[in-house]
């Protein structure tokens, strides 16, 4: 696995999680029935199906640009929970998407991240390692808040 591969699954590991820990905290649903952190239920942003984050992806609100690149590939409020198949569809449902990110960040995050959208990032393999490091410990961080 390339290291821009190994910080982009620990980003969506982390961010994953925090959707489906934000999920239960909203609806109440107690965390000690979960045996792992990664059986944890969260809902995706843009259909609202409902199952454990693991078996979900961490979906791009903006996607990849043109050049395959993009400045919000690594920003956590450009990715979050969503199931597979709405993941999968063309442009990952857009206006559900867009309205999702409106009602978790508000008006102006669509626009925010449109703009850092073409702000080509770092993917050097040290800026990438720095990335997975980073989002590792956000993911402890969160495994340590269920207790
Ligand atoms: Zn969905």
């Amino acid at each position: 696995m390339t290291p821009k591969a190994k910080a982009w699954k620990a980003c969506s590991r982390y961010c994953r999680l925090r959707d489906a820990l934000a999920y239960c905290r909203e609806r109440k649903i107690p965390l000690h029935q979960f045996a792992r952190p990664e059986d944890v239920i969260g809902k995706c942003c843009t259909c609202g199906a409902v199952k454990s984050w693991i078996w979900m992806d961490a979906g791009h609100f903006i996607s990849r640009g043109k050049g395959g690149v993009s400045g919000v590939y690594f920003d956590e409020r450009n990715v979050n929970l969503q199931c597979k198949p709405c993941n999968g569809f063309a442009q990952g449902f857009a206006q559900e998407y867009r309205a999702c990110i409106i009602k978790k960040y508000g008006e102006d995050m669509p626009d925010e991240l449109l703009q850092k959208h073409y702000i080509l990032p770092d993917l050097k393999d040290l800026a990438m390692k720095a990335t997975e490091q980073y989002y590792k410990e956000q993911y402890r961080g969160l495994v340590e808040g269920m207790a």
